[in-house]
């Protein structure tokens, strides 16, 4: 997916109530033409502030919900409230809204684009939000700086090692500050080492208040999170909240 497919013109929307839930999907089921079902009855809520890995099988629905809990999909039946907002009634402009405003995504493949700088490949999250480019040059030097690259803003993804691209994504996922960061397995590229950086930063991001939902294969990254969820056959088996 094109990362830059997710920005858009900033518009007014509620962005949440204070005490309300950050993730509010229930009875979410997803349906694929010759009998596929991807997700089957899922129901999951998020408090704002938490940090909770969703584990499970390969197919057992993971992205599947990570894609409807980021507003990228939608589902075929259930209801489902992301900061407030209704997605079953929401245009797809005010999702697109939605996600550039409160969502940061951070994937396994990265999505850096190598004819660019990570500075640039940073401000450019910002290219839609109508912030002036000297600004949106700031903030993606700032950002850089805080997940630890403030001396890699001119190095291109190719001269960056795996574990540095991820931060350079994870900074392009929070230059908005985002209500809530899905990472869907942010460290199955990398080593050991780099995966559990980024996992450290991953929490230290929490650790400011943002919400973050991680899928996992990594046990020890699941172990890291202060919630597990465990998926099977597109529902939610375990939830360590429950
Ligand atoms: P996980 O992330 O846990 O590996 P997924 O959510 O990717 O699982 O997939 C769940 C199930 O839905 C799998 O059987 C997968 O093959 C199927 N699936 C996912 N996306 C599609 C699609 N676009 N079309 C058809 N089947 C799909």
């Amino acid at each position: 997916m094109n990362p830059r497919a997710l920005a858009t013109p900033d518009v007014s929307l509620d962005g949440g109530r204070p005490g309300s839930l950050v993730v509010d999907v229930r009875d979410a089921w997803k349906e694929y033409e010759g009998g596929i079902t991807a997700l089957a009855g899922a129901s999951l809520q998020v408090e704002p502030g938490e940090l909770l890995a969703v584990i499970g099988p390969s197919g057992s629905g993971k992205s599947t919900l990570l894609h409807i809990v980021g507003t990228l999909d939608r589902p075929s039946r259930g209801e489902v409230r992301i900061a407030g907002v209704e997605v079953a009634t929401a245009s797809d402009a005010e999702l697109a809204a939605l996600r550039s405003r409160s969502i940061g995504f951070v994937f396994q493949q990265f999505f850096l684009l190598d004819g660019m700088t990570a500075l640039e490949n940073v401000a450019n999250g910002l290219l839609y939000a109508g912030v002036p480019s000297a600004e949106r040059r700031a903030r993606a030097g700032a950002t850089l700086g805080r997940v630890g690259l403030a001396n890699r803003l001119d190095h291109h993804p190719s001269q960056l090692s795996g574990g540095e691209r991820q931060r350079v994504a994870i900074a392009r996922a929070i230059l908005a500050r985002p209500a809530l960061v899905l990472a869907d397995e942010p460290t199955g590229n990398l080593d050991s080492r780099s995966g559990a950086e980024v996992i450290g930063l991953l929490r230290e991001l929490n650790g400011d208040g943002t919400t973050v939902v991680v899928i996992t294969h990594d046990p020890e990254v699941a172990g890291a999170m202060r919630r597990t969820v465990e998926m099977l056959d597109g529902a939610i088996v375990e939830d360590s909240a429950r």
